[in-house]
C-alpha cells in the first residue's frame, strides 16, 4: 500500500506514520525529517532549505520533488510506503502523479488527518523531540518518563526552532493556501479517506487501521473478480 498523509502540521501525521512503520513494516518518508536531516549536516539541500524551514514558509517545489523522487527510487522495498507531508502543493501533487506512474508505483490512498486549528497549537507548542533518535514527545499528552530525556534512548529533548508561536502562524497560513486544495485534488482521484486527527494517537490508530484492511480487502476482491 502506497499512502500519502495529508493534513496541516500538528495533526498526527508523523506519529502515525512511525505507528505503522513499527507495527506493520510501512517506509516512512517524511520531507521534514530529511530536510532536517539536511540542515543538520549542512548538505547543499540543506543550506538552501534553512532559511525556508526557519521562517515556516516552504521549500522550493523542484528542490523538494527532486530530493523525494529520488528517496522513493533508492528505497530498497517500495511495496509499502508512506509519504508524511509531501506533497504539499498542487504542482508537487501532479509531479509525484505524473512520474510514479513511470515507475509503476501509484499512490493507493490518501489519508486526510482532518485537524481543528485548537489542536493543532496545542499539539506543536508542546511538541518535543530527541535530538539522537527523534522520538516525538508532548509535554501534557506524551510526556517522557523523565523530563527532557528521551525514554527510548536517553538523549536530550528539545523543541523544534518552527514550533515557535510566530512560525506556527505562518506555516498554518501556509497549508491553507497551498496545501489544502490537495484534498479536493485527491477527492476527485477517489482515493482520499479521513481520519480523526484530533483524537488521541491510539483512537486515530484504530481508525487508520479500519481504513487499511478496507481497502486491502477490497484489493483482493478486485484481484478475485
Ligand atoms: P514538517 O516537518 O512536515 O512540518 O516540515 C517542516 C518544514 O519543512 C516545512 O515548514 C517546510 O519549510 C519544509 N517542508 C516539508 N515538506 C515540504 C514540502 N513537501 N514542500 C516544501 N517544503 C516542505
Amino acid at each position: 500500500m502506497k499512502m500519502v498523509f495529508l493534513g496541516p502540521p500538528g495533526a498526527g501525521k508523523g506519529t502515525q506514520a512511525v505507528m505503522l512503520r513499527e507495527k506493520k513494516g510501512f517506509l516512512h518518508l517524511s520531507t521534514g525529517d530529511i530536510l532536517r536531516e539536511n540542515v543538520k549536516n549542512n548538505t547543499g539541500i540543506g543550506k538552501k532549505a534553512k532559511a525556508f524551514m526557519e521562517k515556516g514558509e516552504l521549500v522550493p517545489d523542484d528542490m523538494v520533488i527532486e530530493m523525494m523522487l529520488d528517496t522513493i527510487k533508492n528505497a530498497r522495498d517500495k511495496k509499502d510506503f508512506i509519504l508524511d507531508g509531501f506533497p504539499r502543493t498542487a504542482y508537487q501533487a501532479k509531479k509525484l502523479d505524473n512520474e510514479l506512474s513511470k515507475l509503476k508505483l501509484p499512490i493507493d490512498m490518501v489519508v486526510y488527518f482532518k485537524t481543528g486549528i485548537n489542536t493543532v497549537i496545542l499539539r506543536l507548542t508542546g511538541r518535543r523531540l530527541c535530538s539522537k533518535c527523534g522520538a516525538n514527545y508532548h509535554i501534557v499528552n506524551m510526556p517522557p518518563k523523565k523530563q527532557g530525556i528521551c525514554d527510548k534512548c536517553g538523549a536530550e529533548l528539545y523543541q523544534r526552532k518552527d514550533d515557535s508561536e510566530e512560525t506556527i502562524k505562518k506555516r498554518l497560513e501556509v497549508y491553507d493556501n497551498q496545501t489544502k486544495e490537495l484534498i479536493d485534488y485527491y477527492k476527485a482521484q477517489g482515493i482520499l479517506k479521513e481520519v480523526s486527527g484530533d483524537l488521541e494517537a491510539g483512537k486515530v490508530y484504530s481508525e487508520l487501521s479500519e481504513i487499511l484492511s478496507t481497502c486491502e480487502s477490497d484489493d483482493r476482491n478486485k484481484v478475485r473478480k
